[in-house]
């Protein structure tokens, strides 16, 4: 859980993100009875925020529960690169699912991150949402020979993208890397106004939202139930789970862990300071690099993974050198910049083994569905998983949704 408390380190802030304050909320009440609705959502983060309003906007009438601050929770810590590259490469995804299914889950993800934008337009919300192309640099064993075998497979699979070697990096973007690949299609956004309008667009249309903790789920054949801290209960014909990095018990599954993350921010930069395009970048190894600029001229860079570190406290102890860290590798990046951290935030986020994210009926928990596992694509899964999760509680099914079941196997 990300706590906005922030601390001075010096000259570096610890423990806020650059992003805007909060615009209008719905309104949070205790709940003073027991309830009944369509649908209920467990979590107020970006993924029940986009569930509520895409329920809402189907008809259902929806409830959302949130125990803490809507938004607050690994949300706000989201530097929101709104990627449709997945966290693993196309060829990895081929090798584990075969190319067809793996080109159908990519497709997939590039017509979230669009989804997502035409859902911001279409509501009118004012979230600093801007496109971008994405550039996704070389890094450890991916070389340019690797990189050119993974965009020949996107090429096949309809995908957009074109490829840059080492003199084209460094002549168009003061990059110093072997090779990229550049793709349209990304954008980028300021995570908390957009998760906050997305809960007001649902409120008006017609969701009603809760103060209230669940700590119990039942099912309850064709509804199920939620115990609330409070002794309340709410009974709905569906429950969502969107409750971010925490799994409650009756979620397992043995491809899911729990990893942090660290970013920072440099002071504004003069326009003439920034990369081209403003692209959004990140890296073709495992526990990668990733950076983005703000609508202030901000650089953010993020990375320095590690597991677990659910902790805040833990987390900000390893605060000054995960921001020494990050800045030493800007300036190793891309020397045109200031290199200096004005803040420093982390945030702890669910992962998973294949890089995709798990959505579906829990199993053994019928009317009961979940949206966990989101790694570096967090916002485009959470966009992906409410689409996907109310034609479940339809009834609609599609074979692909095997790819992203909770109980799939391990790769
Ligand atoms: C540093 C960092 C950088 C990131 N960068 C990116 C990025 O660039 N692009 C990207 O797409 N993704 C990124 N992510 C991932 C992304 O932020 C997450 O995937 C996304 O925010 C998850 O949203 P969520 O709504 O599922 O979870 P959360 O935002 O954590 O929301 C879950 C909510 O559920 C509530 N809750 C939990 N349990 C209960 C309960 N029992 N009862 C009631 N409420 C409960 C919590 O209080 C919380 O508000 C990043 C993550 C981190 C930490």
């Amino acid at each position: 859980m990300f706590d906005p408390e922030t601390t001075e380190q010096g000259d570096l802030r610890e423990g806020r993100p650059p992003w805007r304050k909060a615009g209008a909320t719905p309104d949070f009440r205790s709940p003073a009875r027991n309830l009944r609705c369509d649908v209920l959502v467990v979590g107020a983060g970006i993924s029940g925020a986009l569930m509520a309003d895409h329920l809402t906007a189907r008809g259902h009438q929806v409830c959302v529960i949130e125990r803490e601050q809507a938004g607050f929770g690994s949300t706000l810590a989201s530097t929101a690169m709104l990627l449709w590259e997945i966290d693993r490469r196309l060829g990895f995804l081929t090798e584990r699912f075969g190319f067809e299914r793996a080109a159908n889950i990519y497709s997939h993800s590039l017509r979230s991150v669009a989804g997502l934008a035409a859902l911001v337009r279409d509501r009118g919300l004012d979230c600093a949402l801007r496109a971008r192309p994405s550039l996704y640099l070389a890094a450890g064993d991916i070389g340019a020979a690797e990189l050119r075998h993974e965009l020949a497979l996107r090429q096949r699979a309809g995908l957009p993208g074109v490829f840059l070697d080492h003199a084209a990096l460094r002549r168009d973007w003061g990059i110093e890397r072997e090779a990229a690949l550049l793709s349209p299609g990304a954008a980028e956004a300021d995570p908390l106004l957009l998760a906050q309008g997305v809960l007001h667009a649902a409120a008006q249309g017609g969701a009603t939202f809760f103060k209230a903790e669940a700590v119990r789920y039942e099912s309850l054949g064709r509804r199920a139930g939620v115990v609330l801290a409070s002794g309340h209960e709410i009974e709905a014909g569906a429950v969502v789970l969107a409750t971010g990095y925490v799994l409650p018990d009756i979620v397992t599954s043995n491809l899911h862990n729990t990893g942090a993350s660290w970013a920072v921010a440099t002071p504004p930069q003069p326009p003439s300071s920034l990369w081209r395009d403003r692209a959004l970048i990140w890296e073709a190894s495992e526990n990668y690099l990733y950076a983005r600029t703000t609508s202030e001229g901000r650089i953010i860079i993020g990375g320095e993974d590690e597991d677990g570190m659910g902790k805040r406290e833990d987390r900000a102890a390893c605060a000054p050198a995960k921001a020494a860290a990050l800045i030493a590798k800007l300036a190793a990046l891309y020397s045109r910049a200031e290199a200096r951290a004005e803040t420093i935030w982390s945030g702890a986020f669910g992962t998973t083994q294949d890089g995709l994210p798990l959505i579906g009926e829990v199993p053994g928990h019928p009317r009961i569905f979940a949206a966990y596992g989101y790694g570096g694509n967090g916002i485009t899964f959470s966009y992906m998983a409410s689409r996907l999760v109310a034609r479940m509680i339809a009834g609609e099914r599609e074979a692909w949704y095997d790819d992203v079941a909770i109980d799939r196997a391990a790769p």
